[in-house]
Parts: structure tokens; sequence; C-alpha cells
């Protein structure tokens, strides 16, 4: 369902515009290959299948469409897909760009389901040694 672009040499735009850990996800959501129970259940098998709000067996269209954890976000998606169908959150242009901003401020499927933490800033600790305050002779 997520096959609905005729094929094309072109980067698409979300590929040209999307953080490229979220635009993995998406990719990684519309085919299938995600971290879901759903999936693990399949090629996973040291993996749980159910769902940390309790579903029992965790699927991609459960976490779209009803896992509680991700309450407060799935507006988005229902701005473009009142029923969340998942045809036109995975094989629209609307869709697939609500379906990133869902998966950038939600977390949902990450591996860990949460949303990932930013970087740490640097310390002072983390910078390499200047080249030439090394005394071996070389610098
Ligand atoms: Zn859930």
């Amino acid at each position: 369902m997520a096959d609905r672009f005729p094929p094309s040499l072109k980067p698409t735009v979300h590929f040209k515009t999307l953080k490229r850990e979220v635009f993995g996800r998406v990719t990684q959501c519309r085919i299938g290959h995600c971290f879901t129970g759903e999936y693990y259940s399949k090629f996973v098998p040291s993996e749980n299948v159910d769902c940390p709000c309790g579903e029992a067996f965790q699927t991609r269209e459960h976490l779209l469409r009803e896992c509680p954890q991700y309450e407060d976000q799935r507006h988005v998606l229902e701005a473009v897909s009142r029923d969340i169908s998942l045809p036109e959150i995975l094989g629209t242009k609307e869709g697939i760009a609500a379906l990133a901003e869902f998966l950038e401020t939600s977390g949902a499927f990450t591996k860990s389901g949460k949303p990932r933490r930013s970087p740490d800033l640097p310390s002072f600790e983390d910078e390499p040694e200047p080249a030439g305050t090394d005394d071996d002779g070389d610098g």
C-alpha cells in the first residue's frame, strides 16, 4: 500500500528535506521493516512482540492508529486522514509528510519507541589534542 508512486530516478522531496534519521524511519515504516512486534515476530524471534502500552501484539497499524503512547502526536496524522487510513498515510504525499512529522515528534518506530535525544554539545574533554603539541618531534 506504500507503493503508489511511479519509479523515479530523482530523489523525493522527503529525501532532500528530512533529517536522515527521520527519513530512515519513514522509509522503514512505509515498507514495514520497522521496530515493531509484527516485524520481530517474523525476523527477530529474540525480541518481544508486545507493546509497552500493554497491547499483546504490536503492529504498525496499532502504533499509528491507537497506541496510547502517541495520543498527543496523533492529530498530525488525523489532519490528513481522519480515520488514519494506512494507504493514505503511507502512500500519499500529504500522508508521508504527516507521517514524518509524527515520527519526528513522537519517537514512534525507534528501537526504544521514544523521541531520540539530541546529542549533547561536545565538551572540552571531547576535543582532540591539537596537532603539533606533542613532543615526539614529528609535529
Ligand atoms: Zn501500544
